[in-house]
């Protein structure tokens, strides 16, 4: 049984007292007996803030991104073994917006998977099709591509540790969401061809769904048989609006 997995995407947002607020919200109104794991990914310099808010508690949470390595002359960048140190139990690979924005290839992201594995951390490994590529009925090669290059790169056997996330990058940030069906129909896709690598761990891997979530259309998407979860932007920055969606789950 695949545990429901809600995880927040603050991408560039917050300040401290945004900080503070939204988590002290979170731990008062989820607990760990919950009907679903909680997550949440903090910009960088709110990390340390982070951890001493939540060290201790049933919430995780994780980097956005990480470097590829361990340490060295890397201006600017941070490693997983840094986010290890600050408490972080997971770290996000391959948003649609580090691959179409700073423009991490497949490659540079099967290499992010790897270093948050080596790190000790759960790699979330985002996937998902423009709008373009599904118009073009690409969604699935797309799909297959992006997965490809992390199989080929880290073996079947390191997705015991990771999480996959289907994000439709025309759903990201649209208030437009993929239809349950419409996602469902790539989840089944991804878990099928996880199945047809090893049965067990593509039976126990959790398949988040992320674009456009919010508290309205949580409740149906979850309940499709390959969907375990959500990975939420603009919804998981109040409390309110999180745990909208943390509640929703029945
Ligand atoms: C995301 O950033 O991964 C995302 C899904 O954002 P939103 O929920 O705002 O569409």
């Amino acid at each position: 049984m695949r545990k429901i997995l809600v995880a927040g995407n603050w991408k560039m947002h917050g300040s401290k007292a945004m900080v503070s607020e939204l988590l002290e919200g979170l731990l008062a109104g989820s607990s760990a007996d919950g009907k679903a794991d909680l997550l949440v990914f903090p910009p960088f310099p709110y990390l340390p803030l982070t951890e001493s808010v939540l060290a201790g508690t049933h919430i995780r949470y994780g980097g956005q991104n990480l470097n590829p390595n361990a340490q060295g002359a890397h201006t600017g960048e941070t490693s997983g073994g840094m986010l290890k140190d600050f408490g972080c139990h997971y770290a996000l690979v391959g948003h649609s917006e580090r691959r179409a924005i700073y423009g991490e290839s497949d490659h540079d992201v099967a290499l992010r998977f790897k270093a948050a594995l080596d790190a000790g951390l759960h790699p979330i490994l985002c996937v998902g099709e423009t709008l373009e590529e599904r118009e073009e009925g690409q969604t699935e090669a797309v799909v297959a591509r992006q997965l490809d290059a992390v199989i080929e790169f880290v073996g079947i056997e390191s997705f015991r540790k990771a999480v996959i996330a289907y994000e439709p990058v025309w759903a990201i940030g649209t208030g437009l969401t993929a239809t349950p069906e419409q996602a469902q129909s790539v989840h089944a896709f991804i878990r099928d061809k996880l199945t047809s690598l090893n049965v067990i761990i593509a039976g126990q891997l959790r398949i988040l769904y992320g674009g456009s979530v919010n508290g309205s259309n949580a409740a149906e998407l979850f309940a499709q048989s390959d969907i375990d979860g959500g990975l939420v932007g603009g919804a998981s920055l109040t409390a309110e609006a999180f745990l909208a969606i943390y509640s929703a789950i029945d």
